[in-house]
This record gives structure tokens, sequence and C-alpha cells, in this order.
């Protein structure tokens, strides 16, 4: 007989950049999501649930072709029938296209959507940056007023104190329009010309094809030039003067803290006047060298956020924000972005119509509840265990569960086991404050034992009063 060799199966871990929601951290996406939908419908958001694929020419032709996403991020594959899709590295593209393909744009303006899901982007993967990533986001189509630019950020605003989170600041700038802009880029454009040399390679081509992008780039010796670069903000229009204005006033307000910060441009093409970002604390050192330049733009965020309201979800207090438990791992995170994009529905195919929205990470609400220690409610505490003897007690325990659970009584139970002692074990680790416990006889008198963990006491009951006695006892 030959030797066979052993060949040991490969074993598989996620691709790089994605990961699994386990089990325990359930609880705070689940909270993310109930928050966002209380919030968000209550601002007359309507929920919009894109495809995760769609055709490659939509977001070459809404992102734009200069921009990292679809030079290099994009999940981009053709299909055995030829057509060209790609995962949806955003969610705005997507939610205009089903504006347009659905005849929203014949509804009373504007349309407010909100969505929920999750996106995907080759990007090299770094601490908080996935290459799946969850998002939830906002679109306001079909008004200009500055005003719903501001509704975009106290909703989120809402939205994350009603989460508990006690501080995070609105980085707010304007990019201009159509109009502005070309002026504002020849202006980059010579500044950054005879400078060309000290550019990272990315920014030598920017510099030809997308100047602005220049002001967005991480490297250090790019950044170094942007303190001293033209600011947009000094040849806006003056219309687009006059609704940056207008935004501020209303954030003022509202009292929402935000940051003046003029070198603040967003990655993608379709934006327009409004941009921003919300980042974790006001600390944004790494962006502005000198202490002069911070003071400038620093003067703008109020002493103090007030404190988070505590958040109220079915009649009970849920957050309790710790405080002196800072987040220092999640200094200078970004939360979120967005901005205005008036140009993209004509982009797309649709008459001219102004629009704007954001989009907050999920993976990084998620790390930062945890850093703040916030208290989230996790599945109910089960207090009742089933314990179950003999095929007759297997055999009948379903019927048993469909009684507790149409009753709303959460119940453990281990029905592979077959040992009484095993089980009440388990019963006793789980917590759980009384045992149902049903035998071959119980199964046949249609009765079952209840007994109470604590004392070790049981009497045998009819399985007609079971709910009724059980609701009692839980009372106590
Ligand atoms: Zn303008
Ligand atoms: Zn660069």
């Amino acid at each position: 007989m030959g030797r066979h060799r052993k060949i040991k199966p490969k074993s598989f871990s996620s691709p790089k950049g994605t990961h699994d929601i386990l089990p325990q951290d359930q609880k705070y996406w689940e909270r993310i999501r109930s928050v966002s939908k209380n919030v968000f419908s209550y601002y007359n958001f309507l929920r919009i649930d894109t495809p995760h694929f769609e055709e490659t020419g939509l977001f070459v032709q809404a992102v734009g072709t200069q921009t990292d996403i679809v030079e290099k991020q994009m999940y981009s594959f053709q299909t055995e029938g030829g057509d060209d899709l790609t995962l949806r590295p955003e969610g705005t593209a997507s939610v205009v296209r089903a504006y347009l393909q659905n005849g929203f744009v014949a509804e009373p303006h504007p349309v407010k959507f909100y969505y929920i899901g999750s996106f995907f982007r080759h990007e090299s993967p770094q601490r908080l940056r996935f290459r799946e990533l969850n998002q939830i986001g906002l679109e306001i189509i079909g008004d200009e007023n500055a005003v719903v630019d501001a509704e975009i950020i106290h909703v989120f605003s809402v939205f994350l104190r009603e989460l508990g989170i006690p501080e995070f600041y609105f980085h707010v700038n304007s990019v201009g329009c159509s109009d502005c802009r070309p002026q504002y880029r020849s202006q980059l454009l010579q500044y950054y010309r005879p400078k060309a040399k000290g550019l990272c390679r990315d920014c030598k081509r920017r510099l030809k094809q997308n100047p602005l992008r220049i002001l967005d780039c991480k490297e250090e010796k790019c950044r170094i030039f942007k303190k001293n670069a033209p600011q947009l903000l000094d040849s806006l229009c003056e219309a687009c003067k006059k609704h940056f204005t207008s935004l501020l006033e209303f954030l003022d307000e509202a009292g929402i803290p935000y940051i003046l910060n003029p070198y603040l441009v967003r990655g993608l093409d379709y934006y327009t006047r409004t941009v921003f970002e919300i980042f974790t604390d006001s600390d944004w050192a790494g962006e502005l060298e000198s202490e002069k330049e911070k003071g400038a733009v620093l003067e703008k965020v109020p002493e103090k956020i007030e404190e988070a309201e505590k958040p109220i979800v079915e009649g009970e207090v849920i957050a309790e924000v710790k405080i002196e438990e800072k987040p220092k791992a999640l200094k200078g995170i970004a939360l979120g972005s967005g901005g205005r994009y008036d140009n993209l529905i004509s982009l797309l195919g649709g008459r001219a119509e102004p629009a704007v929205g954001g989009a907050l990470g999920m993976e990084r609400l998620v790390a930062l509840m945890k850093s703040l220690g916030l208290k989230v409610p996790g599945e109910p505490k089960q207090r009742v265990y089933f314990v179950q003897l003999g095929d007759m007690g297997k055999k009948k325990s379903f019927k048993i569960f469909e009684e507790l659970r149409k009753n709303g009584i959460a119940v453990g139970e281990s029905l592979g086991r077959d040992s009484v002692k095993s089980q009440l074990k388990l019963a006793d680790k789980s917590g759980s404050d009384i045992s149902l416990i049903l035998g071959q006889k119980e199964a046949i008198d249609e009765t079952i034992i209840i007994r109470e963990m604590s004392s070790g006491i049981q009497e045998v009951i009819p399985q007609s009063k079971m709910i009724e006695i059980l609701k009692k006892k839980l009372k106590k």
C-alpha cells in the first residue's frame, strides 16, 4: 500500500481591508441604524436602497475621471454578457441615478433621501480605512437655498448627539461654482507651477488636470506649500459668497460647532459651493502649521459645545457619556463629509437641479462609541431557561418556545443535551431566574415543572397556566 501524504486544506481569512461584524459588536451597529432611522425620518428623509453594483459609466461620469476613486479605487468587472459594472464606491451617484430613473423629478421638491449600506474602495488599508466600508448618508435634491445645506449639517449633528458623541466639529468651506472656480484655478496654477518640482508624482499630474486637488493631498511635501496658497474664499463670486455667508449664519443660529477651513476641498469633482467634513476634535495641527493660522481658523469654534442631550429610545435613557475617557487614538479622525453638488444631476442626464448631501462612516462611529465607553442596549436579558428530558420532552419543546416567544419571554436552551444536571448548570451560568423542566411524565400529563433558580424550589403546574404563572414570577 502506498503512503498517502495528507494535504492540509488551505485556511482562509477575510480579504484585506474587510472585516467581520461579530455578534458582540452588533449592538453598536444596531444602535447606529436605529438612531439614524429615528432622526432622519423625523426630518422627513425617505429611506432608499440602491444596488451594490451599477454600470461603471455612472461613476466615471458622476465622480469624474481625474479622481482617486475612478483612477484607482473602483472594483470594476465585466460580466459574461459584456456589461461593465462596478461595486458602488459611494452613494450619491446611485441615489441621483435612482431619482432620475424613478420619476422623483415630478414629486414635490425638495426630495429628501437617506441610505444605509456598504461601499467598496480599493484603498491601501489603514486603521479605520476599509475596502468594504459602511456608510449612512443623506441627500436633498431640488433646493438651492443654503438652509438645506445647514439642514444636512444640523441633522448629522442631532444624530451624533443622540448617539451620545460628546464632541465633534464640522469643518466647512465653499469651493465656489463654475463661474468663480476657473479664476481660482488659474491663481492656484500660478502659485504651484514654480513649485512643481517639489510636489509628489500625483500632484504633478494634478497640476495639469485638476490643481484644486493638490490641496487635498496627504503627502507631507505637498502639504507644506498649502499654507501660503491662495484661498478659494477670496475669489468666490458674489452669489457664492452670499450663499456661504448665509450657511454660516444658519450654523451660528443653530449652535452647531464649526470651523471655517479655507483649504478644505473634497476629493470628488462634483462638489460646488458648500463642502464639509466632520472631525472628533478641534485640534488639527496637522492641517495648519503656524499658531497664527490655527488661531485665525479656530476662533470660529464656540467655547463649549452643549452637553450631548441624553438620548431617549423607547422611554429609556441609554447613553451614559464618560467624557473623561477622551479617545486619544481617535484624534483627528474624520467621521464623515459631504457638500453641495449642483452640477451632478445634469451631468447624469437630468435637467439642472441643485442638490446637497453627505455621509458618515459607520466603522468610525463604532470605533468612537467603543473608545468613549458609550453604553448601548444589547439583547434583552434572558431570565428563563428551558430544560428537557427524554424524547417526549425534546419533541414538545418547540411548542413551548413558541408560546413563550408570542408572549415576549426570552428563553435559553441547550436542546442537544440529555442530562438534566448539565442543563441546570447552564441555566445557572446564563443568570436565568427561572427554569422550566419538561420530562417524559410532564409531556404526557401536559404539565411542566417551574423552578426558582435561587432557592431551588420547584412545583408542577399545568402547561395551560405556564405563561400566567411565569409572568407573575418574573415581575418579582
Ligand atoms: Zn461662484
Ligand atoms: Zn501631492
